[in-house]
């Protein structure tokens, strides 16, 4: 078991060595591939740590998250995870990392609780928007979906969660293991160890890629991206829709990004049609 992201305490524990992180620089400057265009998801690990280390860690594990080869996934994949020497072991290196005060599940019922939303679950958007008036729609679902796969359908990629309740007080000794080379699932998580609780029993999610499902990530590849152009375009044609999010923009944006999309979006709906002004006009009519 070694941390990841891969860090000084990764490789010393891996070999049985004792290096520093100056010697770790050297290490890695000498088993690093030169790639002369970093193209590739495989292009920014081989070029930052070497094979053998891309083959240990990331390799299998992409291929079971995404079901293709990292050598035809965008780099932006595997850039998401640093690479450290020294033995911070954290996923990222901002200066505020936080989680909501009540976690994310009160974060969205402190949300909805207010008198203008109304939830509808269970329910296909078209088959209620002829009934339902609006003025401008915000659609954060698959935008392939929203123009009814007139170019063909993007891939989305799913998950599969198998939630498990254990009676034993601890069942691994950090909140997530990832499985890069063995199991078909691709991590675990165990929920104690992010938030605190004291039980006598424990809460674990095992993960399953998977093709079916909800859409989870986008599949950040050159030949999808090119047809989200296409649709983005017709997306930009829509007067007064907003798409917003992973699977409207389909970009895999993690959750602060997404929230800044969201409040980027709200400031230029804002600009574009000032919904003071609109209400008047109505009144007016
Ligand atoms: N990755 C990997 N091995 C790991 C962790 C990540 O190969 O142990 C690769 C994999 O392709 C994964 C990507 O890096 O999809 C991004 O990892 P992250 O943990 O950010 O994925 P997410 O939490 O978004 O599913």
């Amino acid at each position: 078991m070694l941390p990841i992201p891969i860090n000084l305490d990764t490789i010393n524990k891996l070999y049985g060595l004792d290096l520093t992180s100056e010697e770790l620089e050297r290490f890695f400057a000498s088993r690093r591939e030169t790639v002369d265009e970093i193209r590739t998801a495989e292009d920014v690990v081989v070029s930052t740590v070497g094979r053998e280390l891309y083959e240990k860690f990331f390799r299998g594990y992409t291929r079971k998250q995404w079901g293709v080869d990292p050598s035809l996934l965008n780099k932006s994949v595997t850039a998401r995870v640093p690479t450290r020497t020294d033995r911070d072991d954290r996923y990222f290196g901002d200066s505020f990392q936080k989680m909501p005060a009540g976690g994310y599940t009160r974060m969205f019922q402190r949300m909805l609780d207010n008198p203008n939303i109304k939830i509808m679950l269970q329910t296909d958007y078209r088959d209620i928007q002829a009934s339902i008036p609006f003025r401008r729609m915000i659609y954060t679902g698959p935008v392939d979906e929203y123009f009814e796969w007139s170019l063909g359908r993007l891939p989305y990629r799913s998950l599969r969660f198998e939630h498990v309740t254990l009676d034993c007080e601890q069942f691994q000794p950090v909140a997530v293991v990832n499985y890069p080379q063995t199991e078909d699932y691709t991590r675990i998580t165990e929920y104690k160890h992010l938030t605190g609780q004291q039980s006598l029993r424990t809460s674990l999610t095992y993960e399953y890629p998977t093709d079916v499902g909800d859409p989870y990530y986008p599949v950040p590849r050159a030949e999808n991206e090119a047809l989200y152009k296409r649709y983005e375009a017709l997306a930009s044609d829509v007067p007064d829709v907003w798409f917003v999010g992973r699977l409207a923009t389909y970009r895999y944006y993690n959750m602060d990004q997404v929230v800044g999309q969201a409040l980027a979006t709200f400031a230029r709906m804002q600009k574009s049609l000032p919904v003071a002004a609109s209400i008047e006009n109505e009144a007016a009519e």
